[in-house]
C-alpha cells in the first residue's frame, strides 16, 4: 500500500522510515515536510498539493508535533484518506473526538498510536496482572530532555505537553494492563518560570479495590533514563522497565521472544489491518488522564528552563 509520510523530524527518520521499509505491506510514496525528507522519495512541502497530485496514495502517517497535527488530519480525512497519527493523537480531547467523528462520516480508517504498548512485555504484563489483586502500582519515567528532545521547543509551549510527552507513554502502557480503570485524583505539576508545560510532575490515582497507585515524572534526569512501572499484587512483584521492554517477576527475567519486533513495525501491521477492514482505533484514555492532570494538578513555579 502506498503512504506518506508527513513531518519529516526525530521520530519520522528514527522509527517510521526503518519501519516502512522494511514492512511488505508498505511503500513510502511521498513526503510532505516544510524542511525534511527522504532520500530517493518524492517530496512535497505542500500537504494539499499532495494530496491534489497523488491520488495513488490512500494513506497518510502524521509525524507532527500535536499542535499542528489536527489541520493536517482533518484535511486528509476530508480528502478521502486514511489516517495514522503519532501520540498524542491532538492537542486536545475535543479536537481528537471531531477527528473520530470525521473519519466515521467520511468512512475512512483513523488511528491513534500509542507506541509504547506495542513494546515487547507489555502483552505479557498485561496477562499477569489480570486476575491478581493488586496493591500498590508506581510509575517512575525520568528522563533527559536534552538528550531525548534536543532543541525541541514545541514539548516545552502549549499544547506540547512538557514532561507528559513522555509520561503518555507510560500512561498508555498502564491504560492498557490494567485490569481495572483508575482516575486521577490530585497532581503536582512543576513548571519552569520561562515555560509553558511542566518540566516535572507527582500524580496519585484512585484504584477501584483501594490499591495505591502513583507515578513521578521528571524530565530534568542527569543520567540514564529510567521508564519503569513497579506493580504489588497479592501474590508477588512485577516489575517492567525499559519502557515495556523488560519484566521480572519476582526478580525472574522473562526471556520470552516475541514474533514480530519492534514497536513501530508492530504500529504499521496494525494500521494495515485497520485500514483492510475500514476500522477506527482512537484510544483517548492515556490523554484523558494527562488532561485531568492538567485540570486538577497543583501549579508550582521552579527554575527557568534553556537548553
Ligand atoms: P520534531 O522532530 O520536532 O518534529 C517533527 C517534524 O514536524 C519537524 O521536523 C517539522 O518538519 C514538523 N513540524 C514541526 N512543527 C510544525 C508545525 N508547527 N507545522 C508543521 N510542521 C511542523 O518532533 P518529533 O520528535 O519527531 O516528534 C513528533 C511527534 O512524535 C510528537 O507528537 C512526539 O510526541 C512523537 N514521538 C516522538 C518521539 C521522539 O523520541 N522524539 C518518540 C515517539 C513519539 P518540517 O520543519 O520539515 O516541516
Amino acid at each position: 500500500m502506498e503512504i506518506a509520510l508527513v513531518g519529516i523530524g526525530k521520530i519520522a527518520l528514527d522509527q517510521h522510515v526503518p519501519a516502512i521499509s522494511e514492512s511488505p505491506e508498505w511503500r513510502l510514496s511521498a513526503t510532505v515536510s516544510r524542511h525534511g525528507s527522504v532520500d530517493g522519495v518524492p517530496s512535497y512541502d505542500d500537504f494539499a498539493q499532495m494530496l491534489a497530485e497523488r491520488s495513488d496514495i490512500r494513506v497518510v502517517s502524521l509525524c507532527l508535533p500535536p499542535v499542528p497535527r489536527f489541520d493536517y488530519a482533518e484535511t486528509a480525512i476530508r480528502a478521502g484518506r486514511h489516517v495514522m497519527m503519532e501520540k498524542p493523537p491532538g492537542a486536545t480531547l475535543s479536537e481528537c473526538h471531531a477527528l473520530e467523528a470525521m473519519a466515521r462520516a467520511h468512512r475512512v480508517s483513523l488511528y491513534a498510536t500509542w507506541h509504547s504498548r506495542q513494546a515487547d512485555k507489555v502483552p505479557a504484563a498485561k496477562a499477569w496482572l489480570a486476575g491478581k489483586t493488586l496493591r500498590k502500582l508506581t510509575v517512575i519515567w525520568r528522563e533527559n530532555v536534552r538528550q531525548w528532545h534536543p532543541g525541541q521547543d514545541w514539548i516545552l509551549e502549549a499544547g506540547g505537553l512538557g514532561v507528559f510527552d513522555p509520561g503518555i507513554n507510560a500512561l498508555s502502557i498502564l491504560t492498557e494492563i490494567l485490569p481495572d480503570p483508575i482516575h486521577l485524583t490530585s497532581a503536582v505539576l512543576s513548571f519552569p518560570e520561562n515555560r509553558d508545560t511542566p518540566i516535572a510532575a507527582e500524580c496519585q490515582f484512585h484504584h477501584p479495590a483501594g490499591a495505591e497507585v502513583s507515578m513521578v515524572l521528571d524530565f530534568l534526569e542527569p543520567g540514564e533514563p529510567t521508564w519503569t512501572i513497579r506493580a504489588e499484587t497479592d501474590q508477588s512483584v512485577m516489575v517492567l522497565e525499559n519502557g515495556g521492554g523488560k519484566l521480572a517477576i519476582d526478580g525472574k527475567v522473562d526471556d520470552s521472544v516475541p514474533g514480530l519486533t519492534g514497536e513501530y513495525p508492530r504500529l504499521y501491521a496494525q494500521m494495515a489491518g485497520l485500514v483492510a477492514k475500514g476500522g477506527i482505533d482512537m484510544d483517548l484514555s492515556p490523554m484523558r488522564h494527562v488532561s485531568d492532570a492538567f485540570t486538577l494538578g497543583r501549579r508550582v513555579i521552579v527554575s527557568p528552563f534553556d537548553w
